[in-house]
Order: C-alpha cells, then sequence, then structure tokens
C-alpha cells in the first residue's frame, strides 16, 4: 500500500521536501528501525549499502525476522519496507563502496540529498567523510563507543557547519594510522535499545538537515547560517563519564551531585587548519568557504578560514580505497 495520509506529521515535516529526499545510508544493521521510520516518514527515495547477510545474532538487536536468516540484510530490508509504504523508491546495494569506481559511486551519491554512515568500520567510516566532501552533501555519522556506555554523532552541513567529521575526530584518525589493526568498536554490548535510541537521534537529525532553510515546521531552521556544535556525545550509562576530568561531569557540575544520564553534549567542532592545528587532509578548513561572501571580513578572520575554494580533486588521503582490506563487520 502507498502511504497517502499524512495528516498526522504535517506541522512537523514540510511534506513535499520529503517526497523530494533521497537518502542513501552505509550500513544496515542498528539502522534497520531508522530505515523503517524513514518508509514510514513520506521520503520519497531511500538507498541502503551493506555486503552482510542476515545471521541469527542480527535478530536479537536489529528489526529482522527469524524468516530473513541467510538474507542479504539489504534485500531483506527492501522486503520490509514495501510492506510499509510501497510508495518508497528503495535501492538495496549489496556491494561494498569501498570497492567501488568513480562511476558507481557517482551514481549512487551524487543525487542524495543527505548521506548516513552508520557502520562500525573506522574506514567506512572515514571514506565517508571523503565523498560527502566531493559531492558537497550533508552528512551524519553514528555509532556507539566501545561497551556502548555512550553514542556519538557527528554531522556536516556545507556552507552551515565549519568543520568537517574528520576535523571532529580527528584524535581518531591519529589513532588508525599509529595501529596495524582497523579501530573498531565492539557491539557486543548493544541492545536492541541502544539501536533505537540512536536510530530517534539520526532521524531527528536528519530531518532538521533537510528543513535547515524553511520556515514553519517543527524541523524547520536548527542550525540557522552557522553552527559549529556538531559533535553530539549521548551519554546512556549512569556511570560514564563520571571522573572528575571528564566532559559530562565538567558540563553537568552544577547539577549539585544529581547524575544526569540520557543526556546529549553538542561539543564546538573547528575546522582544522593552522596555526592552531595541522591542517585537515580532507577538508582543508573549506567546509565553510561557500559562506564566507556573506560573512565580514574580521568576522571571518575570527573564524580562521583562508579565502579560499573546495579542492576540486578528490584524493582519497588514507591510500586508495581499493587496496583497503575491509573486513566483515
Ligand atoms: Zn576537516
Amino acid at each position: 500500500m502507498i502511504l497517502k495520509d499524512y495528516s498526522r506529521i504535517e506541522k512537523a515535516v514540510d511534506l513535499q521536501i520529503l517526497k523530494n529526499a533521497h537518502i542513501v545510508g552505509v550500513g544496515d544493521g542498528g539502522a534497520y528501525g531508522l530505515y523503517d521510520a524513514i518508509a514510514r516518514s513520506g521520503i520519497g527515495k531511500l538507498t541502503v549499502l551493506d555486503f552482510d547477510e542476515v545471521d541469527e545474532s542480527n535478530i536479537v538487536r536489529q528489526g529482522f525476522l527469524t524468516g530473513d536468516i541467510g538474507e542479504k540484510k539489504v534485500i531483506a530490508q527492501g522486503t520490509h519496507l514495501k510492506k510499509v509504504n510501497s510508495g518508497l523508491k528503495y535501492q538495496g546495494i549489496t556491494k561494498n563502496f569501498l570497492t567501488m569506481t568513480d562511476e558507481e559511486l557517482d551514481s549512487i551519491f551524487s543525487e542524495a540529498s543527505i548521506l548516513l554512515f552508520l557502520t562500525d568500520s573506522f574506514k567506512a567510516q572515514s571514506f565517508g567523510n571523503l565523498l560527502a566532501l566531493k559531492y558537497n552533501k550533508p552528512a551524519i555519522w553514528a555509532g556507539y563507543y566501545e561497551k556502548s556506555h555512550c553514542a556519538e554523532i557527528v554531522f556536516i552541513i556545507p556552507g552551515v557547519t565549519p568543520g568537517c567529521f574528520r576535523c571532529a575526530v580527528s584524535p581518531r584518525y591519529e589513532a588508525q594510522i599509529n595501529s596495524k589493526e582497523e579501530i573498531k568498536a565492539s557491539s557486543a554490548s548493544n541492545t536492541m535499545f541502544h539501536s533505537m535510541l540512536l536510530d530517534s537521534y539520526i532521524g531527528m537529525l536528519m530531518l532538521a538537515i533537510l528543513h535547515n532553510k524553511t520556515e514553519g515546521f517543527e524541523f524547520s531552521n536548527w542550525f540557522g547560517n552557522y553552527w559549529d556544535r556538531n559533535l553530539i556525545q549521548i551519554k546512556v550509562n549512569p556511570q560514564y563519564g563520571n571522573e572528575p576530568d571528564s566532559l559530562f561531569s565538567r558540563t553537568f557540575a552544577q547539577a549539585g551531585g544529581r547524575v544526569f544520564n540520557f543526556n546529549a553534549v553538542w561539543q564546538k567542532i573547528e575546522p582544522e587548519i593552522p596555526p592552531k592545528y595541522k591542517i585537515c587532509p580532507d577538508c582543508e578548513g573549506s567546509l565553510y568557504t561557500d559562506n564566507l561572501a556573506s560573512k565580514s571580513y574580521i568576522e571571518a578572520t575570527r573564524l580562521g578560514f583562508p579565502n579560499k575554494k573546495k579542492p576540486e580533486k578528490f584524493i582519497p588521503t588514507l591510500g586508495s580505497p581499493k587496496s583497503w582490506n575491509h573486513g566483515k563487520s
């Protein structure tokens, strides 16, 4: 059945914007429920990439059914989404995007409205940054830290957020460069409820990004023309981050011993450019230059943006993605 009655959400969202939107998601696991919600929300087009098959361990904490075991995740997902809303144009891609040609990447990513990188693979997440910058797309990265005590979301909106994904998590890039093994957070403590919690945050941000330039809807104008609080950390275990020097204990120091939990701290991300930082090899601090014309000289100087255009050539900095040995996630 094609869903047509959106009367219960019409004040929250611009139905026409959603109908015209094309969401591209990399990773289909914990995000199963997110894609389900996307299908219910009247979004026109969804493309999901994942090369894994459903196995029994997935049933416990993802939305797949026992009858899906052995099926490619994106195929099982598509079968389900058709039952939710056959009006959704859905494409499931089982090829690893790290091994795709430029033409294949162009055909998938260049027409997207927003990109979602929802894998536990650092290689995939970092390659996603290069794609978001290459195609000049808004994008969201999300996942849990080790033991699932805390979740992290980074998002970028070209022309609005000054720093890119790499600027936001540059210490992780350093750690990866100095490590022989791929950095991965174990998902062994991650229950269905962890997935649902994070999916909701991602979905809300996705709607806000799609509506950022609109007026009059619940999701309108969350970020305006400039927004640098684009690294979000979500505390999901009351014992997490209570050490005196941690982000959460500093943020909630005024709480007088009350425990804050299920809270998110939105951290400021600066574009990594000299003199304060080594230059970010991915964005070179250029993500915000689209907007420089509308900024005064003093403001632009204060923000520290070199007055230059986006890099024209797409140069992967972690070696060619084709040479990466992408393990099964
Ligand atoms: Zn950057």
